[in-house]
């Protein structure tokens, strides 16, 4: 079954709000990778019916404005059936209006992409892709273990650029023992020859329990060399900048006008439903999250009709702390007005440990705004946490 989507809803006032749906299915798993997902596909067919059940039973956790984004991501969303898509997207449109102008981004590996299933995608209304090329090097790719070939990567970028789908980034990875500086300059060169809007730079972190920390446990792998990872990035911000992109979150680069607006709604506190195993969700003073496990997720939904989540109250110094984590990473930085505003009793506290950071060079004050200078950036965390309230 193809259906095409009509996605011109009315325009209300506030149309920021967004909606995650995370597929929890990759092909094989990436070495370094800690997200949920399983690389069985036998339930499947069953996680979209528990998707949409869960999209009815939560149709009113968010207010009745227009949707201003939807974000499929995962796992591999690229992997659902062009049946499993449009019933989602079917059930989205059925339930919440959706803006006008929403962006509406799947994450895509570049070995799912094919021109039929990017005009399928436009079809369904996709209107951004995320793709996980991660590097264009082929030892870069056998020792993370993707599922594509730098071939791949290469052809979906060119037919992507033929397709009707606007707006799309990529994730490119630096910091791995098999990407020499040379060849972190190669992927940079590819990316600007692609003319691409946007992109995600990730360092290589080896997260616990994942397949790369058992491997550098038993010498089957190098661990990440620091100084080679401080080295490409400060190389990449120099390249992004002098190329006109703004380096708008500390991981995310975008010329004006194509910074992802899903991504930056989170960071700017804005509320929004995450469905799925292991979504998050938030509605502006509580998070909850669902269960990480597919088959009880799907019996929870399916066979009891209930949404297996935990949640938190967002008390005062955990929402401080939220601001200042997201808020430093971003170049809008943190807004000084609104710390007194919101969170006067920490202003002393917070006043004191900021001149000594301004002083040691980690950040700097641009009107009333205190963002990260270029040697904070390379330690965005530990600045964050020096301004922590516990
Ligand atoms: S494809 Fe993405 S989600 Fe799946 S294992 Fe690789 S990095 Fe993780």
């Amino acid at each position: 079954m193809e259906v095409t989507f009509n996605t011109q809803h009315s325009t209300l006032n506030n149309p920021h709000k967004g909606l995650y749906l995370h597929i929890p299915f990759c092909k094989q798993k990436c070495h370094y990778c800690n997200f949920h997902f399983s690389t069985s596909r036998r339930l499947q067919p069953q996680m979209v019916d528990a998707l949409i059940r869960e999209l009815e039973l939560q149709e009113d956790y968010l207010d009745s404005s227009p949707l201003g984004s939807i974000y499929l991501g995962g796992g591999t969303p690229s992997l659902l059936t062009r049946a499993e898509l449009s019933r989602l997207f079917s059930a989205i449109h059925r339930l919440h209006k959706v803006d006008d102008g929403a962006e509406i981004t799947l994450e895509a590996n570049p070995d799912d992409i094919t021109p039929d299933m990017l005009a399928f995608w436009k079809k369904v209304g996709i209107n951004r892709l995320s793709v996980g090329i991660q590097s264009f090097h082929e030892a870069d790719l056998l020792w993370m273990n993707r599922a594509h070939d730098a071939r791949q990567a290469h052809q979906c970028l060119e037919w992507i650029k033929a397709s009707e789908i606007p707006e799309f980034t990529i994730d490119l990875i630096y910091g791995s023992p098999t990407t020499s500086m040379q060849q972190w300059e190669e992927n940079m060169d590819i990316f600007f020859k692609y003319d691409i809007p946007h992109l995600s730079a990730y360092c290589l972190t080896v997260e616990p329990h994942t397949a790369l920390a058992g491997r550098i446990r038993k010498g089957k792998s190098d661990a990440p060399d620091d100084d080679l990872a401080t080295e490409q990035f400060l190389f990449l911000m120099d390249r992004m900048e002098a190329s006109g992109y703004d380096h708008y979150e500390i991981s995310n680069y975008g010329k004006p006008g194509h910074h992802a607006r899903h991504n930056t709604h989170y960071w700017q506190g804005i509320p929004y439903l995450g469905i799925g195993p292991s979504a998050h969700s938030y509605n502006g003073t509580t998070r909850q999250w669902n269960l990480a496990h597919n088959p009880q997720y799907i019996k929870a939904i399916l066979e009891e009709d209930k949404i297996p989540y935990e949640q938190e109250s967002l008390d005062l110094p955990t929402r401080y702390n939220e601001y200042i984590m997201t808020g430093l990473r971003t170049m809008w930085g943190i807004s000084i007005d609104r710390i007194k505003e919101n969170y006067n009793e920490y202003f002393a506290l917070f006043s004191q440990e900021l001149q000594r950071l301004s002083q040691e060079g980690l950040v700097k004050l641009i009107e009333d705004q205190v963002v990260l200078t270029r040697a904070g950036k390379l330690q965005a965390d530990g600045v964050a946490a020096r301004l922590f309230m516990v």
